[in-house]
């Protein structure tokens, strides 16, 4: 499984924003970001005018870091996103939102994607009544994705099943049965990240 090694909080200082990687911590007032703790290291970056390249370069590793992907597997999706129809930008975000462990994340059954993640590779979820162990699995519209029986009543599910859980429009939840079904596929404005990816569209098309 791809990973980080740095800490998390830190990667959001990194790019100036939150990037949701840390469950609930991420809606607290322990946020650094809300803390307004500046960049990460001794002497942080103090130059006022970042290059082009610079600002294109943020702009794909902040995505990059949102979704928890390394470069390689980053690129990947772009390069899926290229060979089909549509805005490449608006594809491949929409291609990112349909992985599996963000699907997981979204229908609040991880805290995290991170956790999200986890859950996929521990074989609790199963899409269409078959396990799926796959964090980048791309699900569809009318894709079925819940948690295993047996799972059900494992540590990370307590409480969920009597929780508000809000779903993007994109997704339903039924959380009596710890079940969620893909209902449309994520538009432009179902990513709540604040992103331009044209920016990543100019660095890699160089
Ligand atoms: Fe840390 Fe979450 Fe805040 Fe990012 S958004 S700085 S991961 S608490």
């Amino acid at each position: 499984m791809a990973k980080y090694i740095n800490a998390d909080c830190r990667l959001c200082r990194r790019e100036g924003t939150k990037l949701f990687l840390k469950g609930e911590r991420c809606t607290s007032k322990k946020c650094a970001i809300e803390r307004r703790v500046g960049a990460p290291g001794v002497h942080p970056t103090t130059r006022k005018k970042a290059s082009e390249y610079a600002i294109q370069l943020r702009e794909k590793q902040k995505v990059k870091r949102a979704y928890g992907l390394l470069e390689k597997q980053f690129r990947a999706v772009y390069d899926r996103a290229v060979q089909m129809r549509g805005k490449t930008g608006e594809t491949m975000l929409s291609l990112l939102e349909r992985r599996l462990d963000n699907v997981v994340y979204r229908l609040g059954l991880g805290s995290s994607r991170a956790q999200a993640r986890q859950i996929v590779n521990h074989r609790h979820v199963t899409v269409n009544g078959k396990i799926v162990n796959i964090p980048s699995y791309t699900v569809k519209v009318g894709d079925v994705i819940a948690v295993k029986e047996t799972s059900a009543k494992k540590a990370p599910f307590e409480g969920i099943k009597d929780s508000r859980v809000i779903v993007p429009k994109w997704l339903e939840f039924e959380p009596a049965k710890l079940t969620g079904k893909v209902i449309a596929l994520p538009a432009r404005d179902d990513i709540d990240l604040t992103i331009q990816e044209h920016l990543i569209i100019e660095r890699y098309s160089k």
